[in-house]
């Protein structure tokens, strides 16, 4: 690959949701070679947050180098730019202790994915739930507890020495992430939940409607608005730290058994919903 100025085969086309970390994994699987090889290409250091920074230029360029159509990412530069814009600050963004960026995951998403890849969304520490299957995101693997961390090199993970090279994998063990069972919860109908962190789920959800539709501020259905910025002193979204009470009360609250049968709420894709919500029209971008 050194000394090529544009890459022109081997570029695996991400994913409408797709956030760029996740497809350079994926990049460097399709074209045999290191991830760093990958990132020294692209001139990517190895210490950005790559979420984070591929939007307007950054992305316009890294289009061009992998031969991509102007749609490429479009939704994970939108919401990029909106989090740029708010001022809301790279701590909106999952990371590890260490302050590795990182993804959580829905195994019933993942379970779907015939090429399992990780969506921009994920990324986002108030995207606490998936509202396409009601049920809290995953932070870790279920198994060994290593959370879910891209780009990485895939082929030398444990995973992908053991043949199983994919981001439905654990690379650290390669337990099958869609394995993981669900903590299903409805904000909309659970009685496990109050009314206050029913809020919170939800305005976590609004929160991506509008860091993608670029303004400063949201709305949650029955909740009204609020500036982004207020989000501690107003309670629209949970600290980090009252979430987790929440969650590990969720997690041990065997009442959730019960919520098995909860009707599953998938959209047809051609709707253009994005899963925050919205109606999406590629052509703004
Ligand atoms: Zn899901
Ligand atoms: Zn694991």
């Amino acid at each position: 690959m050194s000394g090529a100025r544009i890459l022109r085969y081997g570029v695996p086309p991400p994913f409408e949701f797709e956030a760029p970390s996740s497809w350079l994994g994926r990049l460097a699987l399709a074209q045999g070679c290191s991830l760093e090889e990958i990132q020294v290409f692209l001139d990517i250091h190895a210490d950005v947050d790559v979420d984070q920074m591929m939007y307007g230029k950054a992305l316009a360029e890294l289009r061009r180098r992998c031969s991509l159509p102007q749609t490429a990412f479009a939704i994970a530069g939108s919401v990029m730019a909106g989090l740029e814009k708010t001022g809301l600050g790279p701590w909106s963004l999952a990371t590890t202790t260490r302050g590795t960026p990182a993804f959580r995951y829905c195994p019933a998403c993942l379970r779907r994915r015939s090429t399992p890849h990780l969506d921009i969304h994920w990324r986002f520490i108030d995207w606490r739930y998936c509202p396409l299957h009601n049920c809290l995101m995953e932070s870790v693997c279920w198994q060994c507890r290593t959370p879910v961390c891209y780009p990485q090199d895939m082929a030398l993970s444990k995973a992908g020495r053991a043949g199983n090279a994919s981001q439905r994998r654990c690379l650290n063990c390669t337990a099958d992430l869609a394995a993981a069972k669900p903590c299903l919860v409805n904000p909309a109908t659970s009685s496990a939940l109050t009314e206050l962190e029913a809020c919170w789920l939800l305005n976590g959800r609004a929160l991506l409607a509008s860091l993608c539709s670029g303004t400063a501020r949201y709305r949650a259905e029955g909740v009204g608005t609020a500036a982004l910025r207020r989000r501690v002193y107003q309670e629209w979204l949970p600290l980090p730290q009252q979430w987790l009470r929440v969650e590990r009360r969720l997690r041990s609250d065997r009442s959730l058994d019960n919520l098995v049968r909860e009707s599953v709420r998938l959209r047809p894709r051609e709707e253009l919903k994005t899963p925050w919500g919205s109606v999406i029209s590629l052509e703004r971008w």
